[in-house]
């Protein structure tokens, strides 16, 4: 495709000037040169980079709405083991087709581009990947999958959890697709299971993605089994290495901050997520420069996760400001530019992937670079969302999905959804 996006405003990244300027694009990269290309209208628009959702799981879409236990959870484990631990049970191949393919979708309408998945389904595990990353393929979106390792069936599914890791970064080749080395967390994986997944992430070259102090029970299971804080049992295990990400963190103390960020590792700040669960608020503020966002599942809207985010940081600390919580979300572009390594995914610099989102909003107040943050936060949303572009090609046109029929797979989804709510009843 060569199209030169013409009329509107351009922000080459989320950090870079607001400026009156044409885009080029020239098949899957942005370009340099207009001449001859056919233009396309973005007056009264912003472009702007797509976001990357840095912690997603796909395979929960089709637990939207669905009845509540018939009693409410009293803690983060029994969240666990009453929904998301019987969800993942009740999935079948259909249904981790659609729920990935249904989140695709939806995440692109909400200017998302990127997703780093993190996927469960113990009773479909062999070959689960293949169907996340065929339903990321065939809506057209750019992404990275991982099976979420656990000894909770068992050190025996541990184990082959780690297999399904191994055999997906193996023999994958979708050019759009990345494989990591998924875990779930520290109080669900002994030493055993813990040192072969180290073993293979190092050996495939797939960084580790796990869930790590999501509730003080991981690090209350940490010290009495091992003696150390859950930061200090991955570091040991060498499981936090450079491009490695952890999920979470709402209960790192200080030097466990220190530890992950000496590692390279980063932070996957769940905002939503973590109020939902009332598990608490993890200390972003002090995690340094490699902090992104993610949406845990609930939707792939990261216009409404930084908001999220912004405001539960300042309920914390008023002195927070929302340059904070826009550099959280540019932090999604950074990681996943070297997981993809594209050094210039993120940007709309020449020879940067095109990936970016055309956002319908005349500002009605100044709009400049010296302000983005206030834009964002307190005016954006995903209903400006217009069309958006992956990798050269468009899949969101003028607010409509182009690439998946959007009616018809909504249809398949209610049916499988169905049948999968009525699975989990008899778990
Ligand atoms: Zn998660």
């Amino acid at each position: 495709l060569n199209v030169v996006l013409a009329g509107g405003l351009l922000m080459r990244s989320l950090w870079g000037p607001v400026e009156a300027a044409d885009l080029v694009i020239e098949g899957e990269r942005v370009g340099e040169q207009a001449a001859g290309a056919p233009s396309f209208d973005a007056s009264g628009c912003v472009i702007v980079p797509g976001h990357v959702c840095s912690h997603h799981h796909l395979y929960s879409a089709l637990a939207r709405a669905m009845p509540a236990p018939e009693r409410s959870p009293r803690n983060f484990v029994e969240v666990l083991e009453m929904i998301w631990w019987r969800l993942d049970r009740a999935l079948d191949a259909e249904a981790i087709r659609l729920s990935a393919e249904l989140g695709s979708l939806e995440a692109a309408l909400a200017g998302t581009t990127t997703i780093i998945d993190h996927h469960a389904s113990p009773e479909a595990m062999e070959g689960s990947l293949d169907l996340v990353a065929d339903a990321l393929e065939a809506a057209g979106t750019r992404g990275a999958v991982c099976y979420e390792v656990s000894d909770r069936h068992g050190e025996d599914r541990g184990l082959a959890g780690v297999e399904e890791n191994i055999r997906f970064a193996a023999a994958n080749r979708r050019p759009l697709v990345r494989a990591m080395m998924g875990a779930h967390a520290s109080f669900t994986i002994g030493p055993a299971t813990l040192g072969a997944l180290v073993d293979a992430a190092r050996d495939v070259r797939a960084p580790i993605h796990i869930h790590v102090a999501e509730d003080a029970v991981d690090e209350e299971d940490s010290l009495d089994r091992y003696g150390q804080r859950v930061i200090h049992r991955l570091e040991a295990a060498g499981a936090l290495a450079e491009g490695d990400l952890v999920a979470h963190g709402v209960c790192l103390d200080a030097t466990e901050i220190g530890t992950l960020h000496d590692s390279g590792a980063w932070l996957a700040h769940n905002a939503r997520s973590n109020m939902n669960n009332a598990v608490g608020y993890a200390p972003v503020q002090d995690a340094g420069d490699r902090v992104a966002l993610g949406t845990d599942g609930i939707d792939g809207d990261m216009f409404a996760e930084l908001r999220a985010a912004h405001l539960r940081a300042r309920e914390v600390n008023p002195e927070a400001g929302g340059d904070d919580a826009l550099r959280w979300l540019a932090g999604g572009s950074t990681f996943a530019a070297r997981l993809f390594e594209e050094p210039l995914l993120g940007t709309l610099v020449p020879g940067a992937p095109a990936d970016l989102t055309v956002l319908e909003y005349s500002a009605p107040t100044p709009f400049r670079e010296a302000n983005v943050a206030g834009h964002y936060l307190f005016g954006l949303g995903r209903w400006a969302v217009r069309d958006v572009m992956v990798a050269g090609r468009w899949l969101v046109r003028d607010r409509h999905h182009v690439v998946v029929d959007t009616e018809e797979l909504a249809s398949r989804c209610r049916a499988a959804a169905a049948r999968l709510w009525t699975k989990m009843d008899e778990l």
